[in-house]
């Protein structure tokens, strides 16, 4: 099993490469060469076993399929329900996928969990030690932070920016009270946060020195680790499912493709991202136009991306392939931020499977409500705009799947705001406000975050 860049200049690697590297040498990002076909799972087959399959079949020959059994049922002892991404309804042919049982309640946990597992594994038998580096907004740095607290062999840096994140959220990075995770509050935004990574990882010899690494939401394994739970639904309902994913980085989405590609949805892929005000990906895939916006605030903050990373693997299959037409356009946009796709293009979007459209802030806030009122749950407001585009698009002939991508209890504010109910952290989280939490507030300055990981990495040790 190789994987190649969607740029096209990089030489091909193996599935452990792929997924410590990140992004290609080229900019471009790692798919597989083709697709292996994936028996779906049985009805009675177990989450960690159809887990562990999906992955052999993406690692080929780097992982052997026992050891992957055994970091599975690892990663996913951790979770609050045995079935990992239990299904529950919502109303007449309409599913919630509760995908919050991790330890950090969202989605991110699924995938983060088993990253943190194949980078021990791979780091053991390379000898080599990493620098894990994250900018977050919000769920990515707490689900790295609880997957790789106590990591034997990577030392984890989360750039979040100070006083701007819930403290739930930082209290879930915070306080795992183990000396490899390193916070640092940066006095500055999320922006800041993510230029200061983006610096870092161009520089070539810091790269070399510390041995960095990412695991942001283009990482490879991440996006097979968030297949499996779309192939599970097949096993427990008859039929066709229709996915509504509350996208913004688009990994989700994607993960749900790539679940078709495998053969692991037999009756095809049909997935609706839904977006907050922050459209850019509805406007990409309903029109061709790929054009910077400043992002703008609502009330499902995990959303708010301006350019969805994993966008440029939909545009390689979309166009047939075709990396030399890849490279070409983000060169296009990343000199004028402005980017018209062809119409051939943006109609082989849809054929692919891939549709959607944009829901307000005031929307959401009144679903959240709106689904209290017929059901008494709270649902988080990212999960909220998967609800009311599910409600709108629901049909007769498919079931209609929402993925729930966080508990209500991680937006508690928002939550109050929307429904005058509280929302409280499931019991098996503690009692998080008496934990001690650590980190270090620094300037959002790139030669202070620098030394900084200098300072404490232990690639050189
Ligand atoms: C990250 C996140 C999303 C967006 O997922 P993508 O894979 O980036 O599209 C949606 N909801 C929540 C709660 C998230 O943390």
């Amino acid at each position: 099993m190789r994987y190649i860049s969607t740029r096209g200049g990089a030489e091909p690697v193996d599935f452990v490469t792929a997924c410590l590297t990140g992004l290609a040498p080229d900019g471009g990002l790692y798919v597989p060469e083709s697709w292996p076909q994936i028996a779906p799972p049985r009805a009675d087959e177990a989450y960690v076993e159809t887990a562990a399959r999906v992955l052999s079949a993406f690692a080929g020959d780097s992982i052997p399929l026992g050891d992957l059994q055994a970091m599975c049922a690892r990663a996913y002892a951790s979770f609050a329900h045995h079935s990992v991404a239990p299904l529950t309804e919502l109303g007449k042919g309409v599913w919630m996928m509760e995908l919050h049982h991790g330890p950090t309640l969202a989605f991110k946990d699924v995938a983060m969990q088993i990253i943190a597992q194949i980078y021990d594994y791979a780091l053991e038998r390379s000898g080599k030690r990493l620098s894990i580096i994250c900018a977050t907004s919000g769920d990515t740095g707490g689900a790295a932070a609880a997957a790789f607290a106590g990591a034997r062999y990577s030392d984890l840096y989360i750039l979040h920016p100070h006083e701007r994140i819930s403290p739930v959220q930082r209290r879930f990075m915070t306080m795992t009270g183990l000396a490899n995770v390193h916070n640092l509050a940066l006095e500055g935004d999320f922006d800041d946060c993510q230029a200061i990574v983006k610096s870092l990882f161009a520089d070539k010899d810091f790269v070399a020195e510390v041995g960095l690494s990412g695991v942001n939401s283009i990482n490879w394994a991440r996006i097979v680790a968030q297949a499996v739970y779309f192939a599970t639904v097949q096993a427990k309902l008859a039929g066709k499912a229709r996915f509504i994913v509350p996208s913004g980085n688009m990994g989700d989405a994607l993960a749900g493709y790539v679940a078709g590609k495998c053969g692991l949805l037999p009756e095809g892929f049909e997935g609706h991202c839904a977006v907050n005000e922050n459209d850019a990906l509805a406007r990409i895939l309903n029109t061709g136009e790929m054009k910077r916006h400043a992002a703008v605030e609502t009330p499902s903050p995990a959303m708010d991306i301006s350019v969805p990373s994993n966008f440029e693997r939909v545009l390689f299959e979309a166009s047939g392939r075709d990396a030399g037409f890849v490279r070409q356009t983000y060169e296009a946009y990343a000199q004028t931020g402005d980017v018209a796709l062809p119409e051939a293009v943006v109609a082989e979007f849809a054929a692919l499977g891939f549709s959607a459209t944009r829901v307000s802030n005031a929307d959401t806030m009144a679903e959240m409500q709106r689904v209290f009122d017929e059901t008494g749950w709270l649902i988080c407001p990212h999960t909220a705009v998967g609800t009311y585009e599910a409600r709108r698009l629901a049909r007769g002939d498919v079931a209609t799947i929402v993925l729930a991508t966080a508990h209500a209890a991680k937006f508690p504010e928002t939550v109050k705001e929307a429904t005058g109910a509280d929302a409280p952290l499931p019991a098996r989280c503690g009692d998080m406000e008496a934990a001690r939490e650590v980190f270090e507030r620094l300037p959002a300055d790139l030669g202070t975050v620098r030394r900084y990981v200098q300072e404490h990495s232990g690639a050189g040790r």
